[in-house]
């Protein structure tokens, strides 16, 4: 097998660029030398490399020393350099890269191939003896970080201390002989730590920072970062090894991340940092505040220091140049890292950026009207996952702020909550079900679950391409960075701004639009859904099959609904309406009474009120159908359970204290979600099912004599097994439906259905569709009562369940395709078999789910139903679907 491929100088080993086997760097590396950008000589070593190395016991086979010398034979081809030559070195970074892009997972070696000898042979060579002894000191501070895995704070201490010896505030300050003596002073560290001197053979450090990459693979922050984003273990990482470039030599050189476009907004300008004489991840860290790439981004921000158009104007042109090129490349925008060395640009990475949902809507928009990418694949490209943070509300613009202080908008949306100042406290309070907001001085990956288990994250130093701000990104947190006026004290749990303090448990807001740090919480606003949003959903709707209905019983709801593009109700639960304070006194006597008389007594008085809850919803869903579900959960629901309460109850509803004792007692459940519920209600009390259908065709006639346009009324029967059950409801709704359809002189059309929700419904789907026109899967209770598994019991070891990889994910969240997918599809088989125009869809949680909308798509159900929020994540995971 082949381990190492090369690429620049005209060479590029990786053809077509393989991902999988060259990790996400190494592809595009290659890619970018092969379409001729500059890129410094190097070569990869693969993947499967990764992966044997861990198979072998962690030894490197003797083929691979091989194909590793001719990849550094290669470099030194290119350069002209020779590897460990003492008069003029050739220096390489040896840099991790996964398949997909693992933000500060992995740990890069830059300067490699320095030594006591080397260094003076770049001092000469260079002619700049600072910069030399400056790249030394970073490669032993590095290399025995990630390498040798000593204590990096004490190297930083070591810094600190000759700066303050000097009287230096900046790095940039210290001299050539004052990086000499810091060089000492490190390798006195190595010696005292590692209990051998610095390693001088320059393959010995190669390899060392080889296998510190594999290494790095298996780092506890890399596993949770794998965790949470469902990347598998074996994939492995990759090593690049790369001749290097130098942006620390001096003014004409720099080192810069951009991209493509705004990943915050997705605004079509050139966006980035870059800073001058320095060098790798100098921009990222944060230790010296970096310039802007634009003049206009400098000037929006009203900031001083010259922007790279303005400082390096022809370099700046060239780096523009590219910028094109790898659009029009890649078809996506692009994160870029690059190196200005005396005035020459070199490109060391490309990938496609991370973007807010708000900037992934506008630039596959863009794009499309630009006919970079089809409309298609624009609808391919936005997560429906992302929208969710479109969906919901911003902070209130006229709401009353008390602004503690401003920073950068790092990730865009707002939240509230408490402070918090370390991650386990952040993930702990989130378990109590707290919100909170992370306050750090700035976060590095070991950060990652605190950064995941808080609403928000605000930190006091770095920039919009710092850790804090790409990784919230991503995760789509709110996140407010590089806030110079807060000084946090992490010991003490607590913030300052000028005179004001913040303490653990404090609540603040943070709004990642404006940058604003506000004190208490603030009121929010709905979002607009104009514009990218609509453009896309119309393009969603083109390529969709399944209709998308919504999951609202109130007039509100359906609105929304219906404003987020719902194409009727799929589910309209009716026991709300039972529970309102001016009903529940009828809907109690009508328990209590023990003779079908006094039942339908009771009923007499609910059926106008169930009346106009339906005209209002039919109103408002004209010419959609609306699914109704009559009356599901057992009936002491609605019956008092605190002693308190029992003679307020037993005197509205005119009994005695003792009979409504009585009857609550008999009402009395073990297990009520496999109780006296759902149909069985119907079977039992025929009455009740009658009045609700008596509603239900009263409210269609009534608008339809109103507004010319008649509601199709789906009526649902839930909780059925048999279908004797059906049969017998379906009786009773025709008889209503014929008797209000005598007196209002009109007919509408409609159907009767069920709702598929017990393992047996499922099974005799065939049966049941000679009586029911439509299936509606509950999958919340069809997966509860698949596998057993209460849902409000279920928390306790779900999350155990999940990572012991018994289910992928929560199946109450996302469908278990394979069993209770099966039965489903199995219904969907018998269904149509007898009725091949059965009507079929899925309510319940995972309508609103992209998973398991793909499941029904391939199903082939009719449609499915999402709570009105979720409408537009489905439309759009319907359309990626049926793409
Ligand atoms: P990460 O995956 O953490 O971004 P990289 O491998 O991209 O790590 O390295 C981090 C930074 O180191 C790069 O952005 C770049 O500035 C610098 N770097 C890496 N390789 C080289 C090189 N050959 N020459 C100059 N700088 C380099
Ligand atoms: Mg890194
Ligand atoms: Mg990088």
């Amino acid at each position: 097998t082949k381990y190492v491929y090369r690429f620049g100088g005209g060479v590029s080993d990786g053809g077509k660029g393989d991902k999988n086997l060259l990790g996400g760097k190494g592809a595009n590396l290659d890619g970018m030398a092969s379409i001729g950008l500059p890129v410094p000589p190097g070569f990869t070593i693969t993947t499967e490399m990764c992966t044997r190395y861990y198979d072998d016991g962690e030894v490197f086979p003797d083929s691979v020393r091989a194909e590793v010398a001719n990849g550094i034979a290669h470099i030194e081809g290119v350069t002209g350099k020779k590897f460990g030559d003492a008069s003029d070195p050739l220096l390489v970074s040896v840099r991790s890269g996964a398949r997909v892009s693992m933000p500060g997972m992995m740990d890069t070696v830059l300067n490699l191939g320095l030594n006591d000898e080397t260094v003076k042979g770049l001092a000469e060579v260079s002619g700049d003896p600072r910069f030399a002894w400056d790249s030394y000191r970073r490669f032993i501070q590095m290399y025995s970080d990630v390498v040798l895995e000593l204590d990096h704070g004490s190297f930083e201490e070591a810094l600190e201390i000759a700066k303050e010896d000097k009287g230096f505030n900046l790095d940039t300050e210290m001299g050539a002989e004052d990086w000499q003596a810091l060089v000492a002073t490190y390798k006195g560290l190595v010696e005292e730590q590692w209990g051998k001197p610095f390693p001088q053979d320059v393959n010995d450090q190669l390899w060392g920072a080889t296998a510190a990459v594999f290494g790095s693979w298996q780092a506890e922050r890399a596993k949770v970062y794998r965790r949470l984003n469902h990347i598998p273990g074996n994939w492995g990482t990759a090593v690049n090894i790369q001749a290097m470039v130098f942006g620390n030599m001096g003014d004409t050189s720099a080192t810069g991340v951009a991209f493509t476009r705004d990943p915050a907004t997705g605004e079509r300008a050139y966006y980035g940092e870059f800073l001058i004489n320095a060098q790798g991840e100098d921009v990222v860290a944060g230790i010296r505040t970096p310039q802007y790439l634009t003049k206009q981004a400098r000037e929006r921000a009203g900031a001083k220091p010259a922007s790279m158009e303005e400082a390096m104007p022809e370099t700046f042109a060239e780096l523009a140049r590219v910028f094109d090129l790898l659009e029009t490349h890649y078809r996506d925008m692009q994160d870029i890292e690059f190196t200005v060395e005396r005035g020459k640009l070199w490109m060391l990475q490309t990938r496609s950026g991370k973007r807010t949902a708000k900037a992934a809507l506008k630039i596959a928009v863009d794009m499309a009207n630009e006919g970079l990418i089809t409309e298609e694949e624009a609808v391919a490209r936005v997560d429906p996952a992302a929208l969710d943070q479109l969906l919901h509300p911003t902070l209130d613009p006229k709401a009353p702020r008390d602004v503690l202080a401003k920073g950068l908008p790092a990730s865009p949306g707002a939240a509230s909550g408490k402070a918090v100042f370390d991650s386990d406290t952040a993930e702990k309070w989130a378990e109590l079900g707290e919100d909170v907001i992370l306050i750090r001085t700035e976060t590095s990956p070991e950060d990652i679950h605190g950064m995941h288990a808080a609403k928000g994250i605000l930190t006091a130093r770095g920039g919009m391409t710092s850790h804090a701000a790409v990784v919230a990104r991503g995760m789509g947190r709110p996140c407010v960075s590089g806030v110079g006026t807060l000084s946090i004290d992490a010991k003490a749990k607590l913030m300052r701004v000028g005179q004001r303090e913040v303490k653990e448990g404090d609540i603040v807001t943070i709004d990642g639009a404006s940058g604003e740090v506000m004190f208490g919480a603030v009121a929010t606003v709905q979002p607009e859904l104009a514009g990218d949003f609509g453009a896309l959903m119309v393009w969603a709707d083109k390529v969709r099959r399944l209709k998308v209905r919504a999951n609202a019983e109130t007039p509100l709801d359906c609105r929304v609904a219906r404003d987020f593009g719902a194409e009727g109700v799929g589910l309209c639960r009716t026991e709300h309406m039972f529970f309102d304070a001016a009903r529940i006194t009828a809907v109690r006597q009508m328990i209590l009474a023990d003779t079908e008389k006094g039942r339908r007594a009771a009923l007499e008085k609910l059926l106008p009120e169930q009346r106009a809850d339906f005209t209002e919803i039919f109103e408002v869903m004209a010419g959609l159908p609306v699914t109704i579900r009559l009356l599901d959960p057992p009936l002491h629901e609605f019956l008092p359970h605190e002693e308190a309460e029992f003679a307020e109850v037993a005197a509205a509803a005119d009994v005695s204290v003792d009979t409504l004792k009585r009857r609550a007692a008999e009402l009395h459940e073990f297990n009520p979600m496999l109780g006296h519920r759902g149909c069985r209600l119907g079977v039992t009390y025929p009455e009740i099912y009658e009045m609700q259908a008596r509603a239900i065709f009263e409210a269609a006639c009534d608008v339809a004599a109103k507004s010319g346009e008649a509601p199709i009324p789906e009526v649902m029967v839930p909780l059925v097994a048999t279908k004797r059950e059906l049969e017998l409801m379906k009786d009773v709704i025709d008889q209503a439906a014929q008797a209000v359809f005598a007196e209002k002189g009109r007919t509408i059309d409609y159907l009767v259905g069920t709702m598929i929700e017990l393992p047996r419904a499922a099974l005799k789907a065939g049966e049941i569709a000679e009586v029911g026109q439509f299936f509606s899967f509950g999958t919340n209770d069809l997966t509860q009562t698949t596998l057993g598994v209460s849902r409000d019991d279920a928390g306790r070891f779900l999350t155990t369940y999940v990572d012991k990889g018994i289910f992928p994910r929560d199946p109450f969240v996302s469908l278990d395709i394979e069993g209770v997918g099966e039965l489903i599809w199995l219904a969907a088989e018998r269904g149509r078999a007898t009725r091949p125009d059965v009507k079929l869809g899925i309510c319940g949680e995972h309508g609103g789910d992209p998973a398991s909308i793909e499941f029904c798509e391939a199903t082939g159900l009719d449609y499915v139903s999402a709570s009105p929020y979720r409408v537009p994540i489905a439309r759009l995971a319907a359309a990626q679907a049926a793409l």
